[in-house]
C-alpha cells in the first residue's frame, strides 16, 4: 500500500542521519532502561506477525530510535492530551513536546488525570510535562505555555510525527494549512521528505473520529471540511410548533420566549453563566415540555443547551487518544500499515466503529496548488463575496481579510479583525466589483484565521 511506504522512507531518511549512527547501547536509552521494560513494544518489532507491513523486517535499531530519535509534537493538554501523553511516553516516546495555552481548571480534574487539586489555575502544559517527566523514567516532555500560532514553520519542522487533540476547529485547520505550507514541491513534485504526518482526534461527547493525513499525499482537512457542520441548530418550526426533544423546549424558551418576556429587564440579555437566568429558562422549559408530554428537561441539561456544552466523555477520549498513539506507533515504526485514513466512533448506543478513506479533493483550497475561483458578476457586492468566503461550505473562513494588487499597489478591500481599518474599510462592502475596479482575472489575495498562509483567489466575471 502507497501509504503505508511513503512514512518507511521518511524514517530511512531520518535512520541515516549522523545523530542516529552515533547511537549504541549505552546511549542515554539504557541509562534508565532495565531488564525488560520495553518488552512489550519489543514484540510488536523484533518479531513478525499477521499485521506486520510487507516491508517490515524485525529489528532492533527500531526501538532505539523510538527511544532516542523519534520526536512527537502533541498540540492540546486537555482531555485527549493527558491520555496522548500518558500513551505516548509507556510506548517508549521520549522526546515529546506538547503546546497548550490554557491553563487548568477545576471542572478538568474528571478526567484530564495529569492534574491534582493543587495544579489549578496553572498552565495545562506545564504540569502535563512535570507529570509525566517525574513519572516516567527517561522521558522528555517539553512543555509550551502557547498558542499554535505563536510558533513559525521553524519549530514545527523539528517534528517527525504531529498529533492534535484539540477541541477547536480553527486551530486544526490552521495546523493542517501549517503542515501544508512545510511542503516542498520542485517542478511540481512533491519532496516526500518534507511531509509530515498529521494525526487528528477529536471527540464530542460519545463520539470521536480520527484522521491520518499526510500532507500533499492525502486528504488534508480542509479537502473533507463539509463533514464539520457550520454549528448544529434545530430547525425553526420544530422549536416553534412541534418540538418532540427536551432541548427543543429550552431552544424556545431561550430564542424566542427570552426576547419576549425580558424576565430581568429590557436590555438584560440571557447570561448562561448566571444561575438565576438558567433558573428562569429551566422553569419556563419545564412549562412548555409538559404542555407536549416530553420529559427530561434538568438544571444541567439548560445549562448545557444555552452555554452549547457538549459534556466530556472520559472513555471516549480514552479511545480514540489509544488509536491515535496506535497510528503514530505505526508511522514512526514503519512496522504496520497505518490506517487510511478516517476512522469514526460512536458508543452513545451499543459501540459502533468504521474507517473509510477521505478522498482528496481535486481544487482543494488548502492542498490542491490549484487556483481558487470566485465566480461573480462585475454588479455583485464585496459584501456578497464576503458572505461566500464565510458561508460555502467548503471554504468556511471565519473572518477573512481581502486585498488585491490595483494599479501597482496593494490595497486592503476589507479587514475585520483591527477596528480602525475595518472602519476605513466597511464602505467597500456596499460597492461592486466593478465600482472598487476589479477586473475579470483579478487576483484577490484573502487571509483568515483558519490559516496560516493567504489563500489566493481569481475574479471570473459572470454576466
Ligand atoms: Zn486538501
Amino acid at each position: 500500500m502507497a501509504d503505508g511506504e511513503e512514512p518507511a522512507k521518511k524514517r530511512q531518511r531520518i535512520e541515516e542521519q549522523p545523530e542516529k549512527m552515533a547511537l549504541d547501547v549505552s546511549s542515554s536509552s539504557s541509562s534508565s532502561d532495565w531488564d525488560g521494560r520495553w518488552s512489550h513494544v519489543q514484540k510488536f518489532l523484533e518479531r513478525s506477525g499477521p499485521f506486520t507491513h510487507p516491508d517490515f523486517e524485525p529489528n532492533e535499531e527500531t526501538l532505539l530510535f523510538l527511544l532516542d530519535t523519534c520526536k512527537i509534537l502533541v498540540i492540546g493538554a486537555g482531555g485527549l492530551g493527558c491520555e496522548l501523553l500518558k500513551n505516548l511516553a509507556l510506548s517508549g516516546f521520549r522526546k515529546i513536546h506538547v503546546v497548550d495555552m490554557d491553563t487548568i481548571d477545576v471542572s478538568n480534574l474528571n478526567r484530564q488525570f495529569l492534574f491534582r487539586s493543587k495544579d489549578v489555575g496553572r498552565p495545562k502544559a506545564d504540569v502535563a510535562a512535570e507529570f509525566i517527566n517525574s513519572r516516567v523514567p527517561g522521558c522528555q516532555v517539553v512543555p509550551h505555555f502557547k498558542k499554535i500560532q505563536d510558533f513559525d514553520e521553524s519549530f514545527y519542522r523539528q517534528f517527525h510525527i504531529i498529533v492534535c487533540g484539540l477541541d477547536s476547529i480553527i486551530a486544526r485547520r490552521w495546523m493542517n494549512g501549517m503542515l501544508l505550507s512545510l511542503l516542498v514541491y520542485e517542478d511540481g513534485v512533491l519532496d516526500q521528505n518534507s511531509i509530515i504526518p498529521l494525526i487528528d482526534g477529536g471527540t464530542e461527547g460519545f463520539k470521536g473520529n480520527l484522521r491520518v493525513i499526510l500532507p500533499g499525499m492525502t486528504a488534508c482537512l480542509e479537502c473533507t471540511l463539509e463533514l464539520y457542520p457550520p454549528q448544529i441548530n434545530f430547525p425553526m418550526c420544530t422549536i416553534a410548533s412541534m418540538p418532540r426533544l427536551p432541548e427543543h423546549c429550552i431552544e424556545y424558551v431561550r430564542i424566542l420566549q427570552w426576547p419576549k418576556e425580558k424576565p430581568f429587564g429590557d436590555s438584560v440579555g440571557l447570561d448562561g453563566d448566571n444561575p438565576e437566568h438558567i433558573q428562569w429558562v429551566f422553569q419556563k422549559s419545564l412549562e412548555r415540555a409538559a404542555e407536549f408530554s416530553i420529559t427530561g428537561v434538568t438544571y444541567r441539561l439548560t445549562q448545557g443547551v444555552v452555554k452549547r456544552i457538549i459534556p466530556a466523555v472520559a472513555s471516549t477520549n480514552a479511545v480514540i487518544a489509544a488509536i491515535c498513539t496506535t497510528e503514530i506507533f505505526k508511522i514512526a515504526t514503519s512496522a504496520y500499515v497505518p490506517l487510511n485514513n478516517y476512522l469514526v466512533f460512536n458508543d452513545a448506543c451499543g459501540l459502533y466503529t468504521y474507517t473509510f478513506e477521505a478522498e482528496r479533493k481535486e481544487d482543494c483550497s488548502a492542498c490542491s496548488q490549484v487556483p481558487q475561483k470566485l465566480q461573480f458578476p462585475p454588479y455583485a457586492k464585496l459584501q456578497e463575496v464576503l458572505e461566500y468566503l464565510t458561508e460555502n461550505a467548503s471554504l468556511q473562513m471565519k473572518s477573512p481579510a481581502i486585498t488585491a494588487t490595483l494599479e501597482g499597489r496593494n490595497r486592503t478591500l476589507y479587514l475585520q479583525t483591527v477596528a480602525s481599518i475595518e472602519e476605513r474599510t466597511r464602505p467597500n462592502l456596499c460597492k461592486t466589483l466593478k465600482e472598487l475596479g476589479l477586473a475579470d482575472g483579478q487576483e484577490l489575495a484573502v487571509a483568515d484565521v483558519t490559516t496560516p498562509q493567504t489563500v489566493l483567489f481569481k475574479l471570473n466575471f459572470t454576466s
